[in-house]
């Protein structure tokens, strides 16, 4: 998430999901089903450590972001990954020319895809943390969009605040309806005539 100082630029506000998100503390047990405890400690960890990292000389609003891989299923042709847990990170990058700078999500997802040949299906669960106080940062929309190209619908993002609070939702509920793939195959075929018959105009 890339907070802007540009005018009508500012960071995505939290959704309302259709059930309500868990709000923990770091010492509760994670509410993700495979997930273990020591996993999401070092992953919130991680995050923690690229936020220190960031470069946010303009917004001063320094983000942090690490996503987990599943094992042995990174690009052997590529940078060996540390193990175990297979940890990629990333912070927000910003820029004199303010819409240039890039958040730390798309940061880190670009490292894990361009860097460690990751692909959908590789990616267990992500964690962003910035330095808000009460209700954590989420991600931006276009880096929701951007997440939604790379992780499974289902995969976890957790969210954290200043306090090590968090929120956790899945990449579907941060993006309900994103554009996909399918979309653009869906439109490859003769479909000259066709209507979708479900379509409901307002
Ligand atoms: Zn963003």
């Amino acid at each position: 998430m890339l907070r802007s100082p540009l005018p009508g630029s500012s960071r995505a506000t939290s959704p309302h999901p259709p059930k309500t998100p868990q709000h923990n503390h770091e010492n509760d047990a994670p509410p993700i089903p495979g997930l273990t405890v020591p996993e999401l400690q070092i992953l919130k960890s991680a995050c923690l450590a690229a936020k220190e990292r960031a470069y946010c000389p303009y917004s001063h609003f320094p983000v942090g972001c690490a996503i987990l891989t599943k094992p042995n299923n990174l690009n052997s042709h590529v940078t060996p990954q540390p193990s175990p847990p297979n940890i990629i990170d990333g912070a927000n990058v910003e820029n004199a020319s303010y819409p240039v700078g890039t958040c730390a999500e798309r940061v880190a997802l670009g490292t894990a895809v361009a860097s460690h040949g990751c692909r959908k299906g590789n990616f267990r669960a992500m964690a962003v943390v910035t330095d808000t106080v009460g209700i954590p940062g989420s991600p931006c929309g276009m880096c929701r969009q951007f997440i939604a190209e790379f992780c499974e619908p289902s995969m976890p993002v957790f969210m954290y605040n200043k306090d090590g609070d968090y929120k956790v939702m899945t990449v579907e509920q941060l993006l309900p309806m994103g554009f996909s793939m399918d979309a653009l195959h869906s439109n490859q075929g003769d479909h000259s005539g066709e209507k979708p018959s479900t379509l409901q105009v307002p």
